[in-house]
């Protein structure tokens, strides 16, 4: 997080958090609330950093360039944990592995590894996970653990409970900073331990300034329009195959009547490509819906009403498990359709 930035979009958040640091009255546990775009995760990192960092600047802000910094910024620091819904795996496993070892020295059994979804929710064990590891004493040079949960509202309810427990009692130099979408959904015990930083919505220009620093207006454009949070956008951005289909969906929606583009696209979307999964399929269609409300095609007025009508829909229902070949098929003849009328 720019820390400018910080202090220009979210002014009273940068005032409260300085103030915490620069007077050193942190407390154990903190709620961070806020939309999707308010960057409250990239704002809880630095204000993670911030504590640790031993060259902060006269607001209490780390310099984001120190050891200490970058090594937080990469998860390598064994003092900082983070929690989210995607990253509590490595977590469970580090620790399931370590006590798969001990069986396995006492009875001599088979270790197998089980193959995990993805977790819906953030799970009891990737609590107890931190928890034991920061009950070991300190493992780096600073006096103080901090950990993140990202997304607390996502968090299973008997894991919300030994949470609860942990901050009752806060330890020496155990910090914590909570995130959430809705402050409503976080039981009102955890709230009143926390203190309660609250994000104002970022502005579509803000949000356009901070990506326009990073790409095109374009992709600017679009990533906003849907959505994308600016962490979520720089994963898109920096991803390649954002551009290949970008691409794609530009010269298919010009000549959606021509067989030759359909035929195109089958077969970058084709049954092994490593574009037929749902997540760039959707950017398929975020950007086809971009092109023609835009108005950056040739159809006819009349034409970019029908087509923008049945790509609203199909973004309904590619959020139901479907087959994307087909689902894709019926896209291309739906358009093929109102193009030849
Ligand atoms: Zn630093």
């Amino acid at each position: 997080m720019n820390k400018e930035r910080l202090k220009k979009s979210q002014p009273v958040v940068y005032r409260v958090l300085s103030n915490a640091l620069t007077k050193n009255r942190l407390a154990h546990a903190y709620l961070f609330v806020g939309d999707k775009g308010s960057n409250k995760e990239e704002t809880a990192l630095l204000f993670a950093q911030s504590m640790v960092c031993e060259n902060t600047d006269k607001d209490g802000f780390a310099c984001q360039t120190c050891e200490r910094c970058l090594r937080m910024e990469n998860r390598e620091s064994l003092d900082f944990i983070w929690i989210s819904k995607e990253t509590q795996m490595d977590l469970i496993q580090k620790r399931q592995k370590k006590d798969a070892f001990k069986e396995l020295a006492n009875k001599k059994v088979k270790v197998e590894k089980k193959a995990e979804k993805l977790p819906t929710q953030i799970k009891k064990e990737a609590i107890t996970s931190l928890q034991e590891s920061f009950s070991k004493t300190g493992q780096e040079q600073s006096d103080k653990r901090i950990y993140v949960i990202e997304q607390y509202d996502l968090i299973s309810t008997s894991a919300s409970n030994s949470l609860l427990k942990f901050i009752e009692e806060p330890q020496e130099g155990i910090y914590g900073i909570l995130t959430t979408e809705e402050k409503s959904n976080v039981l009102p015990t955890i709230q009143s331990r926390c203190q309660i930083i609250g994000f104002k919505p970022e502005s579509y220009e803000e949000r356009m300034e901070e990506l326009l620093e990073i790409t095109n207006e374009e992709n600017a454009e679009m990533l906003i329009q849907n959505g994308y949070t600016l962490k979520n956008a720089q994963e898109w951005i920096e991803n390649e195959e954002f551009g290949i289909i970008k691409n794609a969906a530009r010269e298919y929606i010009n000549s959606c009547n021509d067989h030759a583009s359909i035929l195109k696209m089958q077969q970058l979307f084709a049954g092994k490509s490593i574009y037929l999964n749902k997540e760039y399929v959707k950017v398929l269609l975020e950007w086809l819906l971009y092109f023609v409300r835009n108005k950056k095609t040739e159809l006819k007025m009349s034409q970019q009403v029908q087509i923008q009508t049945i790509l609203v829909e199909s973004m309904d229902v590619l959020r139901s498990p479907v087959d994307l070949g087909l689902f894709l098929d019926k896209i291309y003849n739906q358009l093929w359709k109102v193009v030849k009328s």
